[in-house]
């Protein structure tokens, strides 16, 4: 008889977007000609720039034509005009040299942050950040892993820190943070990194938001840290970079001198990637291509600005209002203290001013008593909220 992963029985049913939603619809239908405004959901809105489509419409129509159809890739941890690009962008960004063979193009990060747990035996301890992205918990519950939380709060302000008691094999860091907003600085990720290589434990560094960092002061990428290509491997995604949450294409960064238990985790990677991976598609990799030229990255650049825009109103409005916040300045997130519980405070935000945020007890049981708002809206509809906001706080 069939046994199916007992593990998956452990997963609590994610209910936090599909209870907004619910709750959402009630009340519109009670209430027709309500101006909702929804500040919910993590997703871009402004469409690709230009630049972009012409990429992929010139691609397709490569496609077409005999001469330059391409079928599965010489590569498939992708082309090399992309990989050359993205080291081009580390160099230019962070300063970080990357070999070609240090970098595998994906379909995006959600799908590589979840498949790099297939590197490790199923007895680590996993150090997960509470609250944060609710992936990297949900991955290693399916493999039946011990979980060892560390605790965000308004204290630590939604950094936590290694510290003296705390053991674990593999660590995940999010920076900027989702949910949180929050950012680590060097002086921070250089305590995780002292602390992975005196522990023999491996980073998975997520740097899904690193385009939102605006404080040059602050790392973009965990190898900006000296000895991180010792004991890191980073996730990225050109999603919130450059508007792919639809178009998908993500690119994760495993150092050639990345070792864990004797064995290189980039022969690893790359092992289980041509086993199980047939390559992000041509067409989306020219588009990404078209997102690291001059011309790409200034109109992303223009288009994160105006998400930052929004950010700032939404941070001068808490400041004002004296409301506990972190965030927003170097991220599209903006993490309120509710002074209530998160389903109250988003029933009472639904009910009094028609704004829809997400409950951060979605996150995380850190996550209690807090609420995140999104800067992923027009400026004119984050201006109305915010007012909004200022009227029923005042
Ligand atoms: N990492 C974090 C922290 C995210 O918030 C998200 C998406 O919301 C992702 C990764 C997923 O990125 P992608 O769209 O590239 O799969």
């Amino acid at each position: 008889m069939v046994k199916v992963n007992g593990n998956y029985k452990s997963l609590k049913q994610n209910y936090l977007f599909a209870n907004i939603a619910k709750k959402l619809s009630d009340y519109v239908e009670a209430n027709p000609t309500a101006k909702i405004i929804k500040m919910g959901i993590g997703d871009v809105t402004q469409p690709l720039p230009k630049v972009v489509i012409d990429a992929l419409v010139n691609a397709s129509k490569e496609m077409g034509v005999k001469e330059t159809f391409r079928g599965y890739a010489p590569d498939e941890q992708g082309y090399a005009f992309l990989k050359s690009k993205i080291a081009d962008y580390y160099k230019n960004n962070s300063n970080v040299e990357l070999s070609d063979r240090e970098i595998f193009v994906s379909d995006g990060a959600k799908s590589d942050v979840a498949n790099f747990t297939d590197l490790f035996s199923n007895d680590n301890t996993i150090i997960i950040p509470d609250p944060v992205y609710p992936v990297y918990m949900d991955s290693n519950l399916m493999l039946g892993r011990k979980i060892q939380l560390i605790n965000g709060n308004d204290i630590n302000g939604f950094l936590p820190m290694p510290t003296e008691n705390l053991d674990g094999d593999i660590i995940y860091l999010c920076s900027p943070n989702n949910p949180t907003g929050a950012v680590y600085t060097k002086e921070q990720l250089q305590q995780w990194v002292d602390f992975a290589i005196d522990h023999n434990a491996i980073i998975l560094f997520d740097a899904a938001y690193e385009a939102f960092i605006a404080d040059p002061d602050l790392p973009r990428s965990i190898y900006e840290i000296p000895n991180a290509k010792k004991c890191a491997v980073e996730f990225c995604s050109l999603s919130k970079t450059a508007g792919f949450t639809g178009t998908r294409c993500g690119y994760t960064i495993v150092p050639e001198s990345l070792m864990a238990d004797g064995e290189s985790l980039n022969k690893m990677w790359m092992r289980r990637q041509t086993t199980k991976f047939n390559g992000t598609a041509y067409i989306i990799q020219r588009a990404a291509e078209a997102v690291f030229t001059d011309e790409g990255l200034k109109a992303c650049r223009t288009i994160i600005d105006y998400y930052r825009a929004n950010a700032k109103i939404m941070t001068d409005t808490m400041s004002k209002l004296r409301i506990w916040h972190t965030g927003g300045f170097n991220s599209p997130y903006v993490w309120i203290k509710c002074g209530m519980d998160s389903w109250e405070y988003f029933d009472a935000l639904l009910n009094d001013i028609n704004v829809v945020g997400t409950p951060g007890s979605g996150f995380g049981r850190c996550g209690a008593g807090y609420f995140r708002l999104t800067a992923f809206n027009t400026t004119e509809n984050t201006i109305e909220a915010m007012d909004r906001f200022s009227k029923l706080f005042k």
